[in-house]
């Protein structure tokens, strides 16, 4: 399916539009977070990530990013510094990954976007040295930004691009649950964290739809703007 309706920019107000929205989804689900990590680590992701997120809003409504780029790296700069554990250096060290790789531009497109997401995934591997199949946030994002470099090479509108891509993560932390964790808190238990969905899986997806839902809001919101007369 696509859309009749003009593609949004992906300009500076769309990625903290976005930021925006991962922000509100976090705080919204901190509790069903931190009850997926009570179950195999430590109980703080929600309130981490909530922390987190909280401080990156207000850094974002006291500073004027002047690009996407700068957008991305005062989030992820903020998440390293207000997130603790594993998931504040990982998130953080992804976002300002996903900055460098937009340069910058004033606005980015689909492939520019599919780049930047690939450099996150990049960051997240490399720091965390997870692979595939460890029940972390990679398994969510990993297929997540594989469906999303397809659709963009494929010339997929951005939103059913992002809508893919949306599900490649849910399908992702989903097939975490069945999974033995080998990497994180969630890895000392060894046979036992088997049966439980990755609290990092879980967070990525809020945070993919977030981006999702603010491309499909900037849509809707061209399409209601003007006269209708294009
Ligand atoms: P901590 O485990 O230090 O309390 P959080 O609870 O905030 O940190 O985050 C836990 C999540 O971090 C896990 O669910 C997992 O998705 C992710 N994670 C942990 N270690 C790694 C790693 N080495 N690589 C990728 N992701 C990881
Ligand atoms: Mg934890």
């Amino acid at each position: 399916m696509s859309t009749l309706r003009p593609e949004p920019a992906l300009d500076t107000a769309f990625f903290t539009a976005w930021i925006t929205r991962a922000a509100a989804a976090i705080e919204t689900d901190r509790v069903r977070l931190s009850e997926l990590d009570a179950a195999i680590g430590d109980g703080d992701h929600g309130t981490n990530l909530d922390r987190g997120f909280a401080g990156v809003m207000r850094v974002l409504d006291t500073t004027s990013p002047r690009t996407p780029a700068t957008v991305l790296s005062l989030t992820g700069t903020t998440l390293i510094s207000k997130v603790g554990g594993a998931s504040g250096p990982l998130y953080g060290t992804a976002f300002r990954r996903a900055g460098n790789a937009l340069g910058d531009a004033a606005e980015t497109d689909l492939p520019g976007l599919a780049a930047a997401l690939d450099a996150a995934l990049a960051a997240i591997r490399k720091l965390g040295a997870a692979r595939d199949g460890d029940k972390t946030m990679v398994d969510a994002l990993a297929p997540a930004v594989a469906a999303l470099n397809e659709a963009a090479s494929n010339g997929t509108p951005l939103l059913d691009a992002l809508s893919a891509m949306v599900d490649a993560a849910r399908a992702g932390a989903e097939a975490t649950i069945p999974m033995q964790a080998s990497k994180g808190r969630a890895s000392y238990l060894g046979p036992r964290s088997v049966g439980h969905r990755d609290p990092g899986a879980a967070s990525t997806v809020l945070i993919l739809t977030a981006l999702r839902d603010t491309a499909a809001a900037a849509g809707s919101d061209v399409g209601s703007n003007g006269s209708g007369s294009d």
